[in-house]
């Protein structure tokens, strides 16, 4: 399947990454008044090029069939991905993808373009931008983090991240990639539809199951709209709970248990 970043989507001149980071600023600039806690925001591109990310890399390459195997049993493939420098198109499965070790040990990643021909780019070259697909960036997450012992580094994920996944693709990945400590890791409350399900962003894009909720709850700019600031205090206030009584913070909630929370707050805006 041939895709495209968000970044290199572009309408009016704004790539779709530029526009959706725009409410993740806002948010993010809400928490920092109500935390006092700066933040920075680094972003994928400043991922991929981290001098020990592709080190990572490398060494994952040096073992690929075990990798491969570990982190898609389903076809074997590392989904690594360079893009086309003309039109920035790359194969979503990596099948196109050919890896060069040369003499001096060194990768050369080389793919194909149906429109622009042959490309390639060099793993060592931070300028050859190269992505990879979310077992990868779990495992090379744990990778830099042991590299970076001068600042407290927490990863913090979805529940959905825990369980078989933590254990399988990070640990046991961090384990072969001859680890001796594990990155320290926190998983928040997951958000669930009535099925008991993931409150899912890929089925709100295809904008099936989720016709018949609180519509505050599928888009931030409604829910601005609806509730305005007394909706992100409030949403302010129950991670507060979590956080303060941490057998709240290890425990999911279901949309129907936020739409109760919010009706003190029904027809404020309307
Ligand atoms: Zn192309």
């Amino acid at each position: 399947m041939l895709c495209k970043s968000l970044c290199d989507l572009y309408e009016n001149d704004i790539s779709r990454s530029e526009k959706n980071m725009s409410f993740f600023i806002e948010i993010l600039n809400y928490f920092k008044k109500k935390s006092n806690i700066e933040f920075s925001i680094r972003t994928y591109k400043d991922f991929q090029e981290n001098i020990n990310i592709r080190k990572g890399l490398h060494e994952i390459l040096n073992n690929y069939d075990l990798f491969a195997k570990l982190l898609n049993p389903i076809d074997n493939i590392l989904h690594i991905r360079i893009k086309c420098p003309v039109c920035n198109e790359y194969d979503k499965s990596s099948k196109s993808l050919q890896i060069i070790k040369d003499q001096n040990g060194n990768y050369m990643l080389k793919s194909f373009c149906n429109k622009h021909g042959d490309y390639s780019v060099n793993l060592n070259d931070k300028n050859d931008y190269v992505d990879v697909n979310t077992q990868l960036r779990d495992l090379l997450k744990g990778y830099i983090i042991n590299r970076n012992q001068n600042v407290l580094t927490i990863m913090m994920d979805g529940s959905d991240w825990g369980g078989t996944w933590s254990n399988r693709i990070h640990c046991e990945g961090l384990l072969h990639l001859g680890e001796q400590e594990l990155p320290l890791r926190i998983f928040t409350p997951m958000i669930l539809d009535w099925s008991g399900a993931k409150f899912s962003k890929s089925l709100y894009m295809k904008n099936k199951d989720y016709e018949n909720i609180n519509n505050a709850f599928n888009d931030y700019t409604e829910f601005k709209r609806k509730y305005s600031d007394a909706g992100m205090n409030l949403l302010w206030s129950i991670a507060c709970d979590w956080v303060g009584d941490p057998k709240k913070f290890y425990r999911n909630y279901t949309i129907e248990y936020f739409n109760i929370l919010f009706e003190s707050l029904e027809g404020m805006n309307e």
